[in-house]
């Protein structure tokens, strides 16, 4: 992150805020070089200027849409971490990859199947435990046999 006062490349993280909604970060930064202090606003795992994700829609069953709730998304995989040793970071990592995944439909609707999938996945990566605990809270199943399937 370039100083804006002298350019330098170089500055550090001195204190670091997540906006109450969670979609993203607010840094306070310090200058290498000459110790200007500036702020920098950024959406979890990417730039402030890659926004179009927070206007993203989600297909909930039965076909109503939704605006996409960053938020939610963050409030499920923390709940599914709570109970495990899944610390903060590797929680982030999981709620970015997702975040990516919507990113990349670029604006389009999205099913909250295919949203529930992603997370999922996501998990699998960080935890078992707690990818079980999201997929027997958040997604839908018609007999326990198939959640069993699902999730060996
Ligand atoms: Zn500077």
């Amino acid at each position: 992150m370039k100083c804006p006062k002298c350019h330098h490349e170089r500055s550090q993280v001195i204190d670091s805020r997540s906006m109450h909604d969670g979609s993203s970060k607010r840094r306070r930064r310090e200058c290498e070089s000459c110790g200007h202090r500036f702020s920098t606003s950024e959406v979890y795992g990417l730039h402030a200027n890659d926004l179009p994700l927070l206007s993203s829609r989600l297909r909930k069953r039965g076909g109503h849409e939704e605006d996409f709730d960053s938020n939610k998304l963050r409030v499920s995989i923390d709940r599914a971490c709570r109970r495990r040793k899944v610390d903060a970071a590797q929680a982030e990592e999981a709620f970015d990859q997702v975040l990516q995944a919507v990113r990349d439909r670029r604006g389009k609707a999205i099913d909250v199947d295919d949203l529930a999938r992603w997370t999922f996945k996501a998990l699998l990566q960080v935890d078992r435990m707690a990818a079980t605990s999201y997929a027997a809270s958040y997604m839908e199943w018609d007999t326990p046999e198939e959640f069993f399937r699902y999730t060996k």
